[in-house]
């Protein structure tokens, strides 16, 4: 039995003032006897509050530059200068890229880098003089601008850590922006560790990020990277900072729950990866602790199953490209649409384009007049989903 908080009835665990830390912690761990229990209060809770629809970002991943200061134990998309593949792309490239998308129907350019690689390499200071450009920041803003005022596709940044003032440049040239917390297990950067030899990702200073945006209402993603080292408890407590942050500022607007996956030239080629079983148990505690917060999880990390998650309670794919790959993840390509759209469908849910700002906070945003609020007036549609121009 699930003995918290009191009975195990699925409007027991229905009741978020009931769940404590150590009530998610219990059901975290629950049994495989326990689990339906739990599944079906995410569920329950998941139709309270979205019924019937699942979304995803139709988009194009613009990988602005994989050079990055840190060196997380499982990443394959960072290099150093000189490595085969290092690239920063140029304007034209970005805007190939987002003029491609625009032309299948996309709605979303995320912009994924490496986290301030000037800091670091030469070579990167050189390339940003060459570019005209003061710093990776600055480039990434400009090219934001750039996407917004020439195509129809709204920017996503995912720099990494930023500053008030930062958050509050980008924020005039992109809806929504995000930062994976990951993990508030600092323990991680410990040597030999995930983020041993990753000053980025401590994780108080992650947080602070987060909290800056939400102090200027900016649209948020955040999540969990389970299965780099920490346990069920630091999964919860994770959840429990995003869900905090949250009660405070009311901006984050979606949580993925991502799954580690080992790859064979990193140092973390032989850890273990999360099981289903553990990517069900955390997305339904995610969604019992947040339930009126979108929650999404990744399906080319989890294919072929990824369909389950539908049973855990997220209501949302994230990202998906008809164009690009997923450069993080190179190897685990996106599930074909139509693929996602039946076994969306097969569930018994609707699958719906959303834009890269979810539909909830659209209108504060088209409030504000200005070149931002221009291009998502003219992308939305009446409920804030993306609006098929293509
Ligand atoms: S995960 Fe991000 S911060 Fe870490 S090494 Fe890769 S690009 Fe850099």
């Amino acid at each position: 039995m699930i003995d918290c908080p009191s009975s195990a009835r699925v409007e027991s665990l229905l009741s978020e003032a009931a769940l404590s830390r150590e009530c998610a912690c219990k059901l975290i761990s629950c049994s495989d006897n326990q689990l339906p229990l739990l599944l079906s209060a995410a569920v329950a809770a998941r139709q309270n509050f979205k019924p019937g629809i699942v979304t995803y970002s139709r988009k194009v991943f613009i990988p602005l530059t994989n050079l990055c200061r840190d060196y997380c134990g499982y990443c394959t998309f960072r290099r150093d200068p000189g490595q085969p593949g290092a690239h920063t792309m140029t304007p034209n490239q970005v805007l190939d890229v987002a003029r491609a998308g625009e032309k299948m129907g996309c709605s979303e350019a995320l912009f994924s880098l490496g986290d301030k690689p000037e800091l670091v390499f030469h070579e990167m200071r050189e390339t940003l003089r060459y570019l005209g450009y003061k710093s990776t920041l600055h480039y990434l803003e400009a090219m934001c601008e750039l996407v917004l005022r020439e195509t129809t596709l709204l920017p996503h940044p995912n720099p990494g850590l930023l500053s008030a003032e930062w958050i509050a440049r980008l924020a005039k040239v992109s809806p929504s922006m995000g930062l994976m917390l990951e993990t508030t297990n600092a323990s991680l950067l410990a040597v030999g560790a995930a983020h041993d030899n990753a000053p980025d990702k401590v994780p108080g200073k992650r947080l602070h990020t987060i909290e800056e945006a939400g102090k200027q209402n900016v649209p948020f993603t955040t999540g969990l990277l389970i299965g780099i080292g920490e346990t069920v408890e630091d999964r919860v407590d994770t959840l429990l900072a995003i869900r905090d942050l949250n009660r405070r500022y009311g901006h984050i607007q979606e949580v993925i729950i991502q799954n580690f996956r080992a790859k064979p030239e990193t140092p973390m080629h032989d850890s273990p990866e999360p099981t289903q079983g553990e990517m069900m148990r955390t997305i339904a505690v995610a969604r019992l602790l947040m339930p009126e917060v979108n929650i999404q999880a990744p399906p080319n990390l989890s294919a072929p199953y990824y369909d389950d998650f539908l049973d855990a309670g997220i209501n949302d794919w994230g990202g998906v490209s008809p164009l690009t790959p997923d450069f993080i993840n190179p190897e685990k390509p996106w599930p074909h649409l139509e693929h996602l759209n039946s076994r969306t469908e097969a569930k018994g849910y609707r699958l719906r384009q959303r834009l890269p700002v979810y539909p909830e906070f659209v209108s504060a945003l088209t409030a504000k007049p200005g070149l931002l609020s221009d291009k998502i007036a003219a992308v939305a549609d009446h409920q804030g989903y993306a609006r098929r121009l293509a």
